[in-house]
């Protein structure tokens, strides 16, 4: 499938991967229609294969970049009233109105699909994209550096990178908040109800692991949103196997484990010393 959606320019490998129906939302063709793939993979970039970036890290494949983000749409888009249409023409009606998107990227890498995710949440969200090697957090900045889309995103604190453990999740105030961001939110054990409200307020409604971790961790269903998703890859107990998941925390706190399909991710890893 691979090599049928690659292209010579961006515009024609999101062309492709759309004709191939990798990509089946309009709004998220736009989306990766105003990322160039070339300022976030050093080689091939409009090929639809993960390219090496570095400290053992790639940058994902377009066709899992895609997917990744067609899965977690719903919990990007601006909310709306009920009803009422965005000006994307695309009405939104998951999750309180009104309110701005959080959306956390972890293994952000290249930074590529931190600057797609950006493109969605629009102007009101944020997206942090947290990285474990701080040579990398610092290549997504300059990545995004590369384009003024991407500098007036980290100029403007709607994307943000940062160091620390994914496996951890993040804490991250929104802009305009007063308090500053904590890395490693508390752990869930004797949680009080002031503090439930709190990481409501502070938490995600979309995580996107970029690596693949040993276990579903606990602290990063704990950091979703009611509602929320996560999209994360899984390694299985016994071998080498891995498998996407979706976690879905729907409007009451009820969650819900879905395992989709194999694929091939680093893996989410102590830092290297
Ligand atoms: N989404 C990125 C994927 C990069 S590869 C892209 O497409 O460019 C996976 C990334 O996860 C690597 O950059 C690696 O450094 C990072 N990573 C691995 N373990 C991690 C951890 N415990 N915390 C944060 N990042 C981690």
């Amino acid at each position: 499938m691979a090599w049928r959606s690659s292209g010579a320019t961006n515009a024609e490998l999101v062309e492709n991967l759309w004709r191939n129906k990798l990509i089946t939302q309009p709004l998220v063709k736009s989306a990766f229609l105003k990322v160039d793939r070339a300022h976030y993979a050093p080689e091939h970039p409009y090929e639809d294969s993960p390219q090496p970036i570095g400290h053992q890290a790639t940058i994902s494949a377009p066709h899992m970049h895609a997917h990744a983000v067609e899965t977690l749409l719903p919990f990007l888009l601006p909310k709306v009233e009920s009803g009422h249409q965005s000006t994307d023409g695309v009405a939104s009606v998951i999750g309180q109105a009104g309110r701005p998107r959080r959306v956390l990227d972890i293994g952000s890498g290249s930074g590529y699909l931190t600057h797609v995710l950006a493109e969605l949440v629009g102007k009101t969200g944020v997206v942090v994209g947290l990285e474990h090697i701080s040579a990398l957090k610092e290549l997504g900045e300059r990545n995004m550096a590369k384009s003024p889309e991407g500098r007036a995103l980290l100029e403007s604190g709607r994307v943000r990178f940062r160091v620390g453990d994914g496996r951890k999740g993040w804490s991250e105030p929104s802009p305009g908040d007063a308090q500053p961001g904590v890395g490693g939110a508390a752990a869930a054990p004797g949680v009080t109800k002031e503090q439930d409200k709190k990481d409501e307020a502070g938490g995600w409604d979309a995580i996107h692991v970029g690596a693949a971790a040993t276990v579903l961790h606990e602290e990063l269903v704990r950091q979703l949103r009611s509602p929320g998703r996560m999209f994360i890859p899984v390694n299985a107990d016994t071998s080498w196997e891995q498998y996407i998941w979706t976690v879905d925390k729907d409007e009451h706190g009820d969650v819900k484990k879905k395992k989709l399909y194999a694929v091939r991710y680093v893996p989410l890893t102590d830092a290297p010393k």
